[in-house]
């Protein structure tokens, strides 16, 4: 379980804030910001890949707009139209020099008052990049990852909320990842209270059963970019996708299981509180999907030329 460095310090690269590139260390927040109280700020997680012509950032637009649902999930105005915070985001990149980068937008409340209704607060926005590598350890998308099952219980009640990347939600899944760690796994899979199974902590599930495509509702799991993505790219494959109602136990029994994110791309699992899954690493259906999407975030699948985002 190694994990890449996850603190970003690129002490000489700059961050896109309310407007302007500045020095890294220039991007700062006050103690008094509501955001850092209340976890009332709204993110995103956006990648850009290495393709031939150059970094491009995958389906931008798409991350932008959850943004923007989001914040209105929280009733947040974000003061930048969604146009300029994707500009926000190339500019950023590109300004990085990376071939390849991990894109955190963050939309927060700035100080000014701690009334827990934020009227009348700044509304900040902030773009960084910085390269993340594989993120549930490295080879892990290779070699799979071991799962354990959280007590922390998502719930579907306040959906727009649930649906939401919140800040003050993901207290919860880096509750579920301690708990996972000090289990000796890489990764929390959280289930709702009548056992169905929710998502991992920060990616949504897939299981394969019988050659079929099976991913659990959207119940109290988030719509995930690179769900929507390997739903579309399985059935344009002819591989049959449902989503339904999924137990602990269909997990288990599942022929192949994996994980999806942008930060997580196409992780297997190879193992549920220590219980093996299919044969270990990628099994064949995840193994098809994985080259998929790499072949679609990297411009190699020109049907899918739409959802890239150049930055040169
Ligand atoms: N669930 C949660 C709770 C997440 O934080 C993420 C990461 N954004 C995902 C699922 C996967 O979503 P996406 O594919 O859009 O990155």
């Amino acid at each position: 379980m190694t994990q890449p460095a996850t603190a970003p310090a690129r002490p000489d690269a700059r961050i896109w804030m309310d407007g302007a590139l500045i020095p890294w260390a220039q991007a700062t927040v006050h103690v008094l910001a509501h955001s850092l109280h209340y976890g009332s700020g709204v993110f995103e997680g956006v990648r850009a890949f290495a393709t031939d012509r150059g970094p491009a950032i995958f389906r931008l637009g798409d991350h932008i707009d959850r943004m923007f649902l989001s914040a209105e999930s929280v009733g947040m105005e974000i003061p930048h139209s969604p146009d300029a915070l994707c500009r926000a985001c190339v500019d950023t990149v590109r300004d990085s020099g990376l071939a390849a980068a991990y894109i955190r937008p963050i939309c927060f409340y700035g100080d000014g008052g701690l009334g827990l209704h934020a009227q009348g607060l700044p509304v900040h926005a902030v773009v960084a990049a910085w390269e993340w590598g594989e993120y549930l350890g490295s080879n892990s998308t290779r070699d799979g990852i071991r799962l354990h099952t959280s007590k922390i219980v998502r719930d579907r009640i306040n959906r727009p909320l649930n649906h939401s990347k919140i800040c003050g939600n993901y207290i919860y899944s880096a509750v579920a990842v301690r708990e996972a760690r000090a289990a000796g796994c890489d990764e929390a899979l959280l289930l709702e209270r009548d056992g169905r199974v929710s998502e991992g902590s920060g990616e949504n599930l897939f299981l394969v059963r019988d050659g079929a495509l099976l991913t659990p509702e959207l119940g109290s799991a988030l719509d995930g970019i690179t769900r929507r993505t390997i739903m579309e790219l399985a059935r344009a494959q002819g591989i049959e996708v449902r989503e339904t109602r999924l137990d602990r136990d269909d997990v288990l029994q599942s022929d192949e299981a994996f994980f999806t994110g942008t930060a997580a791309d196409v992780t297997p699992i190879r193992e549920l509180d220590g219980h093996a899954i299919g044969a270990g690493g990628a099994g064949p259906v995840t193994g098809r999907l994985q080259r998929c999407y790499h072949d679609a975030v990297t411009g190699r699948d020109a049907a899918r030329a739409d959802w890239l985002t150049f930055v040169q």
